[in-house]
């Protein structure tokens, strides 16, 4: 498999970022909506894989932003980036929201082995064999670079819950499969937005004339659904305070894992003794409970490689468990375990059982915020506009 678009390393993602800076201000601001040459437009920086496993972390983005324009100027790419920031906050203050997508999905997964028309119109949709020929585009644009732009997820978004009537998380699941960034914040609390879920009685629908105009007339889809009725959702849970990070005890024997969470986690080194032993956790094959295409696991994999080559010199092997970590602390003889926070979804599982296994043993387990993250996260309390106001206070901790 080649990854022609999106190679899988920090060199890389760090030549996509220097190359779209220059982008980033009045260009990004009037052809951000505009989804004409796909993947390769200059118009988006295409660094979401990067950001999404922190080979790049958003305070690299916006700092090379910030050096070559004001603030003002780079206005929109800057709030794009933070609504990336606002969704992971938003779901770490909330996190019994994935547990109810799991659950859910499972619901569903049930439901399409016993509802043939149901499973006829998912298997076509995630073919795109719809007949709706954006949608079967996008789809097979999807499934080709393991990439879709943001105004085309929105679109497809709306259309597989309004015009094709199929369950929301189908369709994040979907996305979950085959996208290089795909997220457990960004991605469900998007298709909860588009679907009624996220923001009381506001649902996306997807127009034809919109999508003529910001295809550049690629495509004027017929027969898209004129109304889109929220779908029922649960309350939302109440905001719970964010745990504390953890602090490394340097006194302990300490190893290190390196997660697919955090690829480039150098607030977490600067505490540990160099040459200490290392670990890789790769948990991209759990982020559906059907198969995640080869594309995202080898994406996964290969860049976990490059993060273990730049900061161990490839000292470590890779593991996919809770179990696994215990066992090689076990075999090192290590009385500590280091690594970066993990936000909610499949990763932050596995820790979180690893935490306990680790204990039972004698073995703390410290996971360590950054301070951007400890910084931003607390403020998504409510809807993106409030969070906004902190933008300023946000850029100035840079
Ligand atoms: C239904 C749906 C599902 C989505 N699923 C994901 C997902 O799984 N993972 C993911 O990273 N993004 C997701 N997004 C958000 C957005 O579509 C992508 O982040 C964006 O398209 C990535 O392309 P880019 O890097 O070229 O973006 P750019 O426009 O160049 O933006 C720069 C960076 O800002 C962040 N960003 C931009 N727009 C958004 C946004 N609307 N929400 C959150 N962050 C944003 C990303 O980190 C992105 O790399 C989803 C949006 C929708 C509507």
């Amino acid at each position: 498999m080649t990854f022609d678009h999106f190679p899988p390393s920090r060199a890389a993602g760090l030549d996509r970022l220097k190359a779209f800076v220059p982008h980033a201000g009045g260009d990004y601001a009037s052809g951000r909506n505009y989804d004409i040459s796909a993947v390769d437009s200059v118009c988006v920086s295409g660094l979401s894989p990067y950001v999404r496993h922190r080979l790049l972390r958003e305070t690299e983005v916006l700092q090379a932003v910030l050096n070559r324009f004001s603030p003002s100027t780079a206005q929109k790419f800057i709030q794009e980036v933070l609504w990336r920031t606002y969704w992971k906050g938003w779901l770490e203050l909330r996190p019994s929201i994935w547990g109810d997508y799991t659950y859910a999905l499972d619901d569903q997964w049930n439901a399409l082995q016993t509802q043939s028309g149901l499973r006829h119109n998912w298997e076509a949709a995630c073919l795109g064999q719809t007949g709706i020929d954006c949608f079967d585009h996008w789809a097979n644009q999807l499934i080709d670079t393991g990439y879709m732009h943001n105004h085309a997820r929105m679109w497809f978004a709306s259309i597989w819950v309004f015009t094709l009537e199929l369950p929301w998380e189908l369709g994040a699941d979907f996305f979950l499969r085959h996208l290089l960034d795909g997220d457990p914040a960004s991605n469900t609390l998007s298709w909860r937005w588009v679907a009624g879920a996220q923001t009381v009685g506001k649902t996306y629908l997807a127009r034809p004339d919109n999508i003529a105009k910001y295809t550049g007339g690629r495509f004027r889809p017929q027969g898209l659904a004129t109304y889109a009725r929220p779908v029922e959702a649960p309350e939302k849970p109440p905001v719970t305070p964010l745990i504390p990070s953890d602090w490394i005890d340097k006194s302990l024997k300490t190893g290190m894992l390196i997660t697919d969470e955090d690829m480039h986690p150098n607030f977490v080194l600067s505490g540990l003794p160099k040459g200490c032993a290392s670990l890789m956790l790769d948990t991209s094959a759990a982020r559906s409970p059907l198969m995640v295409c080869d594309r995202v696991t080898q994406f996964t994999s290969l860049s976990l490689n490059d993060a273990n080559e730049r900061l161990t010199g490839g000292a470590s092997s890779t593991v996919h468990t809770a179990q696994q970590i215990v066992d090689w602390a076990r075999k090192e003889g290590l009385e500590q375990v280091a690594t970066a926070w993990a936000p909610v979804g499949p990763t932050a599982t596995q820790l979180s059982k690893a935490k306990t296994l680790l204990a039972d043993q004698g073995i703390r387990l410290v996971q360590i915020r950054s301070d951007f993250d400890s910084l931003a996260w607390p403020y998504a309390t409510a809807g993106f506009f409030k969070f906004k106001d902190k933008i300023p206070m946000i850029l100035n901790s840079l």
